[in-house]
């Protein structure tokens, strides 16, 4: 089977060092497995997306030389799907409609006597509580499957009631991700490990709907200096802030590949030359600290 996988954007800012060391990754796993990429913009929240910038992330990867085989493909595009995936999940008795809003379950999470994970406490399992209300669409489920991730090895299954459908009528991210998944016939799924709690649910929709689960490889994220998740205050984080300061794409890819474990020092470097020498066993497994140039 050839191998597959996919780069899946948000088109809601720029694309920054983290967005790139992820993307570095998928393209070294795919190229060296002589496997496809697909790349899909993932536009599912019409009011998060920002004009100029699918544009802006789909040159950013041209000019770091990370190509892809098809598409660009849009989630905006694709809600026919999602909605037979929906009638599907529906008709094998895996959904109920839900009319608690944030602030109730926000209210009944804090007074629950252990901390943790808020889970969904199933309060319109058996139906709506107010059907005067807007519904969202849950997907019902205790504990989702554990499964085995490329980098972190064996991840227990998570749980709760999650929602497939917001109030609002938009998509949510965990059935329209699995759809495109499976229809793209992605073989591994490689992203940030801020999505690692995710794919056991993800992996549970792929049950329900009787559709075989890919691979899973979620990189460790990039923190900034100061050990916090990469954010805008860190500075300049974003490719096109790189670019238009001079860098070189190898500069940059330097910088990625020695955070990811993959080269010893930030040297300049082809990705020709990361290529012919990956090692997926050399990624590191803990979140890295970038050092930034400024
Ligand atoms: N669109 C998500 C992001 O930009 C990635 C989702 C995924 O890879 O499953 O963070």
């Amino acid at each position: 089977m050839t191998y597959r996988t996919r780069y899946a954007p948000s088109p809601t800012g720029a694309m920054h060092l983290g967005h790139a060391r992820t993307a570095l990754v998928a393209w070294l796993r795919a190229r060296s497995k002589g496997g496809r990429i697909v790349m899909r913009i993932e536009d599912l929240d019409p009011p998060r997306v920002r004009p100029g910038s699918e544009a802006s992330i789909l040159a950013d990867h041209e000019w770091l030389g990370l190509d892809w085989d098809e598409g660009p493909v849009r989630q905006s595009e694709r809600y026919e799907r999602y909605e037979e995936a929906l009638d599907a999940l529906r008709r094998r008795g895996r959904l109920f409609d839900c009319t608690c809003t944030r602030r109730e379950l926000q209210a009944a999470a804090a007074s629950a006597p252990h901390g943790g994970q808020p889970r969904y406490p199933g309060t319109c399992r058996s139906g709506p509580r107010h059907p005067d209300r807007p519904a969202a669409v849950r997907f019902r489920l205790d504990v989702g499957p554990s499964f085995v991730d490329a980098l972190h090895g064996h991840v227990e299954g998570a749980g709760g009631d999650f929602i497939v459908r917001r109030s609002d009528g938009l998509w949510a991210y965990q059935l329209a991700v699995v759809v495109d998944d499976h229809e793209m016939g992605i073989t591994e799924v490689v992203r940030g490990d801020d999505l690692l709690e995710a794919t056991s649910l993800q992996i549970a929709l792929y049950e329900a709907l009787g559709w075989e689960p890919p691979a899973w490889m979620h990189v460790p994220l990039v923190l900034g200096p100061d050990g916090a998740r990469l954010a805008k205050r860190h500075g300049a984080i974003s490719i096109a802030a790189y670019r238009e300061a001079g860098w070189s794409p190898p500069r940059l890819l330097g910088l990625l590949a020695e955070s990811l474990g993959l080269r010893s020092t930030a040297a300049p470097v082809e990705l020709g030359e990361l290529l012919s020498d990956f090692d997926v066993r050399t990624i590191r497994r803990e979140p890295a600290r970038l050092p930034l140039p400024w």
